[in-house]
């Protein structure tokens, strides 16, 4: 408001340059009129103001006139009007210049300059907060213009507990915590501790949880930045973010600054083409400022990263990001853990954590917690109060397959193939050594698009895979079609992720473990973002590529036939396996032994 009334004043004060005849009524004329009435004495006044010429005539008496003309360029006017005769009393006509007003020198001030900016600070103020509203701000000062969250030492109450399994990782950070307790008894000896901790593994294994945890344990400051907020639209503003971010926190000492997703800054610096001088200039800031705090103040420096090969050496050297925490998806006991962890939060009954847990092989903590919430809120969909096994192993095939797709219509022809198909899988894997047991088959398809699939569940997990395990794992896979065409003596398009899945398998066995009896112990592939799935690019002339192709063929073909063979050898079992899971839609491992166990018995 006060700004709309400054507007009304500033225009009125424009405007209070008015002629001093205001309050008559003015007759435009023309100057030869004018002129005319000057000569004939019958002017009383004359004012040039603006360019114009205002003037009164009073006629014998009666009412005062008042004109207007413009101004033209006459410089015998001022001794015409001298000389003119006037009905005023002295004879003479009253004239006057009023030289064009300037506006004061502080209404000009006001007007060009204090107006304009205290609008831009008005409309900036209003934007920026309900930007910040909009960004569900408010729980955390921002400070400076850094741009990172900083939480007081009380604000976060994630703890070490809160973090299942990854115990390297917990006592690693454990010195760090201790250290940031108790700087004084580290400064004693004249110990420093690493400047900086690298976070290293692939998403969702709790990097950023560990980190949080860090701080509420070490009930220190914890600065949180994500790598891509210091990449800015505009060249230099980055590496002032990082300035601002490092003096921000040597001022709050002992702290904790935490850069998620460091990568996206700390990229090798390379003089190829499409280089990007905002974050190399704000890479090079942080080196700087790393390298120019005291050590022992008191300042811990965390980041996080899934693609550690991609940063540039220098971040890696000792005095920056010397120590690398490794976080790994989680094994058994560390899934249970998990597990546990995020059960605490839901309402259960007892459940069955150990056949979760082996379901789940290769799944992260992330996934893990998702898996726990869906099966809340399967629970709360059945109308239960508190989750049970059965909802959690539900839950693992909507996170690992997709959700049922119950409403989809499928002819009773195209479901016979399906069963025979992960009848199929379940066959192979069965008769095979060296494969993990059969837990599940289920014809219900599924939102990602399988139309049924077969889970097999180890009992106890594997480091290490032997050369019959990878190929009896191809051979399960090739399971599906060898049905289809044993029994069905059809192909379909079911196979396409199988026959994925076994190209991968048998190629990482020719090109990377140096199982194809041809190629020894030779490297024909590298793999690149080990944590991001893993893509690979050949490392050999195109002779041999094109020879990698005929060895994966093998492999896979034969595969195939021993897929192919064992149907045959089993198809009494298939059928009556085929025909009691198109009446259930879902059969269990044990279920499905009985005709296995039955068949191979009887053969
Ligand atoms: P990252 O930063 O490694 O990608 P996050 O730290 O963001 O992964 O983890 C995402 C979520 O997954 C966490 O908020 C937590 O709920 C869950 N989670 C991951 N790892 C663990 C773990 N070891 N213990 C408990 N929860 C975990
Ligand atoms: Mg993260
Ligand atoms: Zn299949």
């Amino acid at each position: 408001m006060g700004i709309l009334w400054m507007i009304v004043i500033v225009l009125l004060l424009n405007g209070l340059v008015f002629p001093s005849l205001t309050g008559r009524k003015i007759v435009p004329t023309d100057y030869g009129t004018f002129i005319e009435k000057v000569d004939s004495g019958l002017v009383k006044t004359v004012v040039v103001e603006n360019g114009q010429i205002y003037f009164t005539t009073q006629k014998d008496g009666k009412k005062e006139m008042a004109y207007q003309t413009g101004e033209v360029n006459d410089p015998g006017l001022v001794d015409r009007l001298l000389g003119a005769s006037s009905p005023n009393s002295n004879g003479k006509i009253a004239f006057s210049h009023i030289a064009p007003k300037d506006n004061s020198p502080i209404l000009n001030f006001i007007l060009l300059w204090i107006l304009p900016g205290l609008l831009f600070y008005i409309i900036w103020k209003q934007s920026s907060k309900a930007f910040r509203e909009r960004m569900g701000g408010g729980n955390f000062m921002s400070f400076g213009n850094s741009g990172a969250k900083i939480y007081a030492d009380s604000d976060i109450t994630t703890t070490f507990a809160d973090v299942a399994g990854q115990d390297e990782a917990k006592d690693a950070l454990r010195e760090i915590v201790d250290f940031l307790h108790n700087p004084k008894k580290y400064a004693e000896i004249g110990a420093s501790l690493p400047k900086g901790a690298l976070l290293v593994g692939p998403p969702g294994t709790g990097k950023t949880l560990i980190a949080r945890a860090v701080a509420g344990e070490a009930k220190v400051p914890f600065f949180a930045i994500s790598g891509s907020e210091f990449v800015q639209m505009f060249v230099g503003m980055g590496a002032a973010k990082v300035r601002d971010l490092f003096k921000q926190a040597s001022q709050k000492a002992p702290c904790i600054i935490f850069i998620d997703e460091i990568d996206a800054i700390g990229k090798k610096r390379d003089s190829s083409f499409g280089g990007n001088d905002e974050r190399e200039q704000t890479l090079n800031q942080l080196l700087t400022e790393m390298d120019g705090f005291d050590g022992r103040k008191g300042v811990v420096i965390l980041a996080a990263t899934n693609r550690p090969e991609t940063l540039d050496a220098a971040l890696l050297r000792p005095g920056r990001f010397d120590r690398r925490i490794q976080m790994e998806l989680p094994d058994l006991e560390g899934r249970k853990a998990i597990l546990e962890v995020h059960l605490k939060n839901v309402r259960h009954e007892d459940v069955d954590l150990g056949i979760v847990a082996r379901a789940t092989a290769g799944v992260s903590g992330a996934e893990l917690a998702n898996i726990v919430n869906e099966a809340a809120l399967r629970a709360v969909r059945m109308g239960r109060k508190s989750v049970t096994t059965a909802d959690l192993e539900e839950s693992v095939e909507t996170v690992i397959a997709g959700a049922q797709k119950k409403g989809k219509v499928i002819s009773p022809e195209e479901k016979r193939v399906v069963a025979y198909h992960e009848i199929g899988h379940a066959m192979v894997a069965a008769m095979q050594t060296h494969s993990a047991p059969v837990y599940k088959i289920t014809i219900i398809p599924r939102t990602s698009g399988a139309l049924g699939y077969t889970m097999q569940v180890d009992s106890n997990e594997q480091m290490l895979l032997s050369k019959e395990e990878l190929f009896n794992r191809i051979a399960t896979l090739a399971g599906g079609r060898s049905a289809e065409e044993v029994v069905c003596g059809t192909v379909t398009t079911g196979a396409s992720n199988d026959i994925e899945q076994a190209t991968k398998l048998a190629r990482a066995m020719v090109t990377r473990y140096g199982m194809s009896g041809k190629y020894d112990m030779m490297a024909l592939e590298t793999v690149h973002n080990a944590y991001l799935g893993g893509d690979t690019s050949l490392a050999c002339s195109p002779e041999t590529a094109a020879d990698i192709d005929r060895e994966v063929l093998r492999v896979i073909t034969s595969a195939h036939e021993k897929a192919k063979k064992i149907i045959s050898e089993n198809l009494e079992g298939m059928h009556k396996a085929a025909s009691y899971l198109l009446e259930k839609e879902t059969i269990t491992g044990e279920e499905f032994m009985k005709f296995v166990a039955a068949d191979s018995k009887a053969g």
